[in-house]
């Protein structure tokens, strides 16, 4: 545990749940999106690769699992995410989940991903983190993410 990993039991923090309204506690579990794009250092396995990751921002924020579980539905829709498409892996090549079209991983994409973020303990990290989806650059341009994000 280095100096910044102090662990900080009395720390709570007040969010508004997606589902279930305003909270307080100790985990987030959220849904984000965020620009990256996979490194392939040897053979395409998983262990052999980095993510860069840009402009990553938190679609919706639950206070449990159960709450996600129930908002995702509604952020895949607003996503325009095809419910039947499965989940992606780390490429080199993906499928799109608005066209089903293929996704080059190891170029910048949008990925919709969950992540399980205790808040116990500084400085807060992701627990668990699981991809929900990618999105190509015809569906998803980088332009109009940036604009996006700007709030535009
Ligand atoms: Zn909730
Ligand atoms: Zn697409």
């Amino acid at each position: 545990m280095g100096p910044h990993e102090m662990p900080f039991s009395d720390i709570t923090i007040e969010f508004d749940c997606a589902t279930c309204g305003p909270k307080i506690g100790f985990a987030l579990f959220d849904v984000a999106r965020e620009y990256e794009r996979m490194r392939y250092s040897g053979p395409t396995e998983s262990d052999d690769v980095e993510i860069d990751v840009s402009s990553a921002a938190s679609i919706a924020i639950y206070c449990s699992k159960v709450c996600r579980d129930q908002g995702r539905p509604v952020v895949m829709s607003e996503m325009r995410i095809c419910p039947s498409i499965q989940p992606p892996s780390f490429g080199p090549v993906e499928v799109c989940a608005r066209c089903a079209g293929p996704v080059d991983m190891s170029d910048w994409h949008l990925a919709i991903l969950e992540s399980d973020t205790n808040t116990t303990a500084l400085p807060f990290k992701p627990v668990e983190v699981e991809y929900i989806a990618v999105i190509c650059r015809t569906c998803a341009p980088i332009s109009t993410f940036r604009l996006k994000k700007r709030g535009v």
